[in-house]
């Protein structure tokens, strides 16, 4: 896990003022690296959130505010894409940490270099448009939540919820990279094949079922060769960050499709993600313990198992998400929080997760991505899809304007959070993951 350093030092402050406020996202502490659309000449751009500003990263070596061990890493992020970067590795990731934190501090020479050039190198977030952060090569999407696992499978298997494989193996299947698009976009209600379970034949229409999953997506940095398994030991080199992620599910397509491959169309359709990647370096902080298995769960297999994944292998991360339907942002009703739930209830951690996926010597790429899978928790305001929390549509949530909600319906906005927060370090966030339902 990456060392704490003088970039965690939770008094440091930043000269840019939105950077210092207490419930910032993007304070001098975080440094999360996106892609945004230059205003001025309409092309793509590596930049670092910093308060409510963007560090254009190849202006700033252009100006000599990033540069000496970190030119390699500022480079890299001279393309449209964070691919580069992501294949150099920790090590330049960290220059690049390093140097970034001293030049947007207000305590150092380089901070002072930094401001003089201000105009020059920063720009505001509002009305700049963020991109996907990399070229999504490859999508996989594990299923580590037990307790998303434990209600979907009552659903279907009442006396036998788990699946007599899930404690033993990290579940996924193989997502669709072309349909990952980034926060802000619309989002369209599919069309697709399903059959009610009393019906005597399918038949096909909008999907009346449509859900959203919360999930975390991470990065792959370096990747591996085709035959060349990642380990338990190295798979922390393999991961560049974490973004949130919304795997949006049309609940009936996928219930009549799934069997026996898995889900198809029930999921490609779209997928959003938050446009900032938080590195790991950043989070370094929030780390924690892998889940604590109960007596009487088996350990995982070797390949699986390492002390320092058990010790340090979690990520404390709260993710909120809210719903705000058209007659509530009519009407300026803020949005109704629907749960809030933490990393910390995945059952595997993401290293678990990335070795099982090169177990079979499987190689990966920089710039693919995994989903954690939907993260619900124990407790009914930790469940991480409306499938759970309105038990299949049975018991419908209320929301403020007096409309409810089986599914989700046409106009809704669904906004997914994530943060961080622990004694001794300062708060980071994530920005958030919000997406419109358009009609089919
Ligand atoms: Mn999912």
């Amino acid at each position: 896990m990456p060392e704490l350093n003088e970039t965690h030092d939770p008094t440091l402050t930043s000269w840019i003022d939105s950077a210092n406020e207490a419930e910032a996202d993007f304070p001098v502490q975080n440094l999360p690296l996106g892609v945004y659309t230059d205003p001025k000449i309409g092309v793509g751009k590596v930049g670092i959130a910093i308060g409510d500003k963007i560090l254009d990263v190849t202006a700033a070596r252009a100006k000599g505010v990033i540069g000496g061990v970190a030119d390699d890493a500022a480079g890299a992020c001279a393309g449209d894409t964070l691919n580069e970067l992501m294949a150099l590795g920790g090590r330049h990731w960290s220059a690049l940490r390093a140097t970034a934190s001293r030049a947007l501090r207000d305590d150092t020479e380089e901070g002072e270099a930094a401001q003089a050039v201000a105009d020059e190198i920063l720009l505001a977030q509002a009305g700049v448009a963020m991109r996907l952060p990399a070229r999504i090569g490859d999508y996989t999407d594990f299923y580590s939540s037990i307790f998303h696992a434990t209600n979907v499978g009552k659903m279907l298997r009442p006396d036998n919820p788990l699946m007599p494989n899930y404690k033993h193996i990290p579940i996924a299947y193989h997502g669709r990279a072309s349909s990952i698009v980034a926060s802000g976009e619309t989002v369209k209600r599919p069309v697709g094949q399903t059959k009610a379970p009393d019906a005597d034949h399918p038949s096909f229409g909008p999907s009346m079922a449509f859900d959203y999953e919360t999930e975390i997506g991470f990065f792959v940095g370096p990747g591996n060769p085709l035959g060349q398994p990642v380990s338990m030991s190295e798979a922390e080199d393999h991961i560049f960050g974490l973004c949130i992620l919304n795997d949006w599910s049309a609940r009936d397509i996928q219930a009549w499709e799934y069997q026996p491959l898995g889900p198809f169309l029930a999921k490609s359709f779209a997928s959003h993600i938050s446009p900032w990647v938080v590195t790991m370096e950043a989070l370094a902080p929030f780390r924690c313990g892998a889940y604590d298995r109960p007596d009487g769960d088996p350990a995982p297999l070797p390949y699986l198992s390492s002390s320092e994944n058990e010790a340090n292998g979690g990520f404390d991360v709260q993710i909120e998400v809210s719903i705000a339907s058209e007659q509530m942002r009519d009407a300026g009703t803020p949005p109704q929080v629907l749960a809030v739930t933490n990393m910390q209830h995945l059952y595997w951690t993401i290293f678990q997760m990335l070795t099982h996926h090169t177990s079979n010597g499987c190689n990966l790429s920089p710039g693919d991505m995994m989903g954690t899978g939907t993260i619900s928790g124990p407790t009914e305001d930790a469940l991480g899809s409306v499938l759970e929390i309105t038990k299949r549509g049975a018991e419908p949530v209320s929301l403020p304007s007096g409309e409810e909600r089986r599914f989700l319906a046409d106009g809704d906005e669904l906004i997914m959070r994530a943060w961080c927060d622990a004694d001794g370090a300062r708060r980071i966030g994530f920005g958030d993951c919000r997406a419109v339902i358009e009609g089919a």
